[in-house]
């Protein structure tokens, strides 16, 4: 097997030498694999159309699937993107560090392998110390999608991709696991109103204290983000999902045959062997936890998964986002 260099650290806790090690890989158009507060990022100079093409490689990502741009700054971002035609962008830059993505006109220096061809990018700044200083020393704008193979769930460890992107990247940073466990939520911004064009850990009412309308999706006619049309998030094994209830029924004929990935209230219920998602009443710990889970899924002996559902609600309509992406509707 190829070798793979790995670098433990921690997005707060690091030293100026992991830093300018890891500039150094970005600078030479390097591929890393990194951690951030939503999940693992695969990511390169997103000038470097060379550079961005490993990345969609390496994933096995569909070309017309633009990735996210991670800068350091405002400043930084305003290097690359028409910030200023964003009216509610002054708001906007209170919620970075953080899990936002917007999409803004891009200008010239973010490459079109980036962008997937279109003239608009998603910018975040992510809430990881260590990346962003590195972006900052090294001056590299790091173009980055979700690190793992496309169509599988998310990583929210370095352990969960290490073996399949490891040999594939340049660097791996081993850094914590991520705290908010899904991706960011990315918005179109249009003066005051702003639609999410994938849902995610800033939730819809975090967005109505900025805005005075706030959509899902994006009604006929208006341009959808392109990766939302894909498969993603599945696990090999098939994953059913239902409500508590169904579960507790369902587990009586299939006790022993099928992994049930619940909340702690309904494990303790069930009182079987389940992967337990977090509390019921706590979606941090739910988000925190979902693709873990859905890994461990894959590594149990059991042939398939039971996941339990949510109410669309707050911050619950991001994670059932996910769950229904990854799973099939338990039809009795
Ligand atoms: P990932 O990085 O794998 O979490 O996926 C990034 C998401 O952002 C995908 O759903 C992309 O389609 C979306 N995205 C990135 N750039 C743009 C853009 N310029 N316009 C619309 N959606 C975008
Ligand atoms: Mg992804």
């Amino acid at each position: 097997m190829q070798e793979i260099r790995l670098l433990k650290t921690g997005c707060s806790n690091y030293s100026r030498k992991e830093v300018e090690i890891i500039s150094e890989v970005m600078k030479q158009g390097g591929l890393l694999v990194f951690p951030t507060e939503t999940v693992y990022g695969i990511g390169a100079d997103a000038r470097s159309d060379v550079s961005c093409r490993r990345i969609y490689e390496a994933k096995g990502r569909e070309s017309d699937n633009p990735l996210i741009v991670h800068v350091d700054s405002m400043e930084t971002m305003s290097r690359f993107a028409h910030t200023e035609e964003v009216e509610m962008m002054p708001e906007l830059e209170k919620l970075w560090p953080g899990p936002l993505t917007v999409i803004m006109r891009k200008k010239d220096g973010i490459c079109n392998t980036a962008t997937a061809g279109l003239n608009t990018v998603g910018m975040r700044i992510p809430d990881c110390n260590l990346i962003r200083e590195a972006i900052k020393v090294s001056g590299v704008p790091l173009a980055a999608p979700s690190a793992n193979i496309s169509g599988r769930p998310s990583a929210t460890r370095a352990s969960h991709i290490l073996k399949e992107l490891g040999p594939l990247v340049d660097l791996v940073i081993d850094g914590e696991e991520a705290t908010y466990g899904i991706e960011s939520t990315v918005i179109l911004p249009e003066g005051r109103k702003c639609t999410i064009l994938r849902p995610g850990a800033y939730t819809r009412e975090d967005l109505l204290k900025i805005f005075d309308q706030v959509e899902f999706g994006g009604s006929e006619g208006r341009p959808l983000s392109p990766g939302t049309k894909y498969s993603h998030y599945t696990p090999e094994k098939t994953l059913y999902r239902s409500d508590r209830e169904a579960i507790i029924k369902y587990m009586e004929k299939n006790h022993g045959k099928v992994l049930p990935i619940v909340t702690k209230e309904t494990a303790d219920i069930l009182g079987i062997e389940c992967m337990v998602l977090g509390h019921s009443d706590k979606p941090m710990e739910i988000s925190h936890n979902l693709y873990h889970c859905l890994r461990q899924l894959d590594k149990s002996p059991y042939d398939h998964g039971i996941i339990e559902t949510f109410p669309h609600i707050g911050y619950f309509i991001s994670i059932m986002n996910r769950i229904e992406r990854a799973s099939v509707k338990l039809e009795e």
